[in-house]
C-alpha cells in the first residue's frame, strides 16, 4: 500500500497484482508500464520484473492491517480483471475489500466483459457494497463507450467513469446508472492533446444527468503547467462515501492470516505461467 497517492481522485494505492498487457490506444503510454520498467533487474526492488504481470500474495490482506480510514485505488499499476489472473484471487481480493469496510475502494479496468461477468456471479457479494466503487477508464469511441454498457449491465451499487486519456470527442454518454465521472488529458512525453469542447460536452451531460464530475488534469508534456482549471475552477466532486467502524485488530488478523492461507496455491492462469 502506499499513502499520500499523487493521484488527484486517491488517497492510497493498493496492488495485489503488479504488472499488466496492453489492450487499447489508451494503454499508449501508460504511466504503470513506464515506472515498473525503470527498476526492472534492480534486486529487490518491487518492480525488479519490470511490468511482468504477477501475483502479490503477501499484499492481498494489507487494507485489513491499515486501520485509518482511506480512499484506496486498487492495482493502480495493474488491471485486477485481467485474463490471467485467477478468478479466486480476483474473490480473494474482493473478500478483503469487504471486510475491511471503513475504507472506500475504487477498483477501475479496461476488461469490462470480465468485470461484467464477475459482479453478476462470483462477485455479488462486493458488487453490491456501497464501499466499492467499480470503474472502466473510457478513451475513445471505438474501444471505451463500449466499456459503459459492461458496466451498466453489472450489478454493481457504485459505478463510474474514468474518461482519461481523453483522445477524442466521444459524443453524447449514456450516463444512466453511472454515479462518478473522472476526466482528464495525457501527460508526459509524447502526449496527446485534449480539445477544451470535449471536457465541457462532459462537464455538461453530468450536470443534466447529476453525476458528480471531477476535471483531473489538462495533462500535457508538462502537466503541472497546465494544470486542472477548467473555465477558471477545479471540479472535485465524488460520489456520497459511506462510514463503517474499524474492525478490532484481532478479527483483523485471523481474517487476514485465513485469506492469506487460502492463496498459497493460487497462480497467474497457464498463458502466462
Ligand atoms: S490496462 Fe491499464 S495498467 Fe494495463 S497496460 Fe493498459 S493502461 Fe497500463
Amino acid at each position: 500500500m502506499t499513502l499520500d497517492s499523487t493521484i488527484e481522485w486517491t488517497d492510497a494505492t493498493w496492488n495485489p497484482v503488479r504488472g499488466c498487457t496492453k489492450i487499447s490506444p489508451g494503454c499508449k503510454h501508460c504511466y504503470a508500464e513506464t515506472f515498473a520498467e525503470r527498476f526492472r533487474g534492480v534486486k529487490g526492488h518491487p518492480y525488479e520484473q519490470g511490468f511482468d504481470l504477477r501475483l502479490v500474495p503477501e499484499k492481498v490482506a494489507e487494507p485489513l492491517r491499515w486501520r485509518t480510514p482511506r480512499m484506496i485505488f486498487v492495482n493502480s499499476m495493474s488491471d485486477l480483471f485481467h485474463d490471467a489472473v485467477p478468478d479466486e484471487y480476483i474473490e480473494a481480493v474482493a473478500k478483503v475489500m469487504v471486510a475491511a469496510n471503513w475504507h472506500t475502494y475504487q477498483v477501475l479496468t479496461k476488461r469490462s466483459e470480465r468485470l461484467r461477468q464477475l459482479l453478476n456471479s462470483r462477485l455479488k457479494f462486493a458488487a453490491e457494497q456501497p464501499h466499492i466503487w467499480w470503474g472502466v477508464s473510457v478513451e475513445d469511441q471505438p474501444y471505451g463507450v463500449p466499456r459503459i454498457a459492461d458496466l451498466q449491465a453489472a450489478d454493481a451499487a457504485v459505478r463510474f467513469l474514468s474518461i482519461e486519456p481523453l483522445l477524442e470527442d466521444i459524443g453524447k454518454l449514456n450516463l444512466a446508472g453511472i454515479n462518478w465521472v473522472i476526466v482528464g488529458g495525457e501527460s508526459g512525453p509524447g502526449a496527446r492533446p485534449m480539445e477544451k469542447e470535449w471536457v465541457l460536452s462532459l462537464k455538461n451531460q453530468c450536470r443534466e444527468a447529476s453525476v458528480p464530475f471531477f476535471f483531473k488534469q489538462w495533462g500535457g508534456v508538462r502537466k503541472s503547467a497546465a494544470g486542472r482549471k477548467l473555465n477558471g475552477r477545479t471540479y472535485d466532486e465524488f460520489p456520497r462515501r459511506i462510514q463503517n467502524s474499524v474492525l478490532p485488530s484481532s478479527a483483523c488478523f485471523s481474517l487476514a492470516t485465513n485469506i492469506e492461507e487460502s492463496l498459497k496455491m493460487v497462480a497467474l492462469e497457464p498463458c502466462f505461467a
